[in-house]
């Protein structure tokens, strides 16, 4: 999902609610990113969000999201980096979706075999 940082003011505080309405979330969204790592202003209940420090959570989640990954590499979430499954677990799934003419689109879902965190990706066969 891409949420454009800019969406926001960079000299106005927001409430949960606020942020929500912005991008287009839900609530329990703007929650998952402050466990993430967007900073809140602590001293509020509930919190508040500063306009810069949501710009700059999102344009860091953008960045780490395009990590380079070679054909039997995941993104791992947990680790945030490449990596590759436990070899014996990847499981090729199609969605049923065609990807230009000749290659149809899967999801390959794997375990990382650094953390043991779940591993998705989609990717395209050809064929
Ligand atoms: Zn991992």
């Amino acid at each position: 999902m891409k949420h454009n940082p800019n969406k926001v003011r960079k000299y106005r505080t927001y409430t949960r609610k606020e942020l929500a309405a912005v991008f287009g979330v839900c609530p329990d969204t703007i929650n998952a990113w402050r466990r993430a790592g967007m900073p809140a202003i602590k001293e509020h209940c509930p919190f508040l969000y500063k306009g810069d420090a949501v710009r700059e959570f999102l344009r860091k989640k953008r960045i780490s999201k395009k990590v380079p990954l070679k054909e039997n590499e995941f993104y791992c979430m947990r680790c945030k980096a490449a990596r590759v499954s436990i070899s014996d677990i990847i499981n090729v799934q199609e969605t049923g979706k065609m990807l230009g003419d000749s290659s149809k689109q899967i999801i390959k879902r794997g375990v990382c075999n650094e953390c043991g965190a779940g591993l998705c990706r989609m990717s395209k066969q050809s064929g």
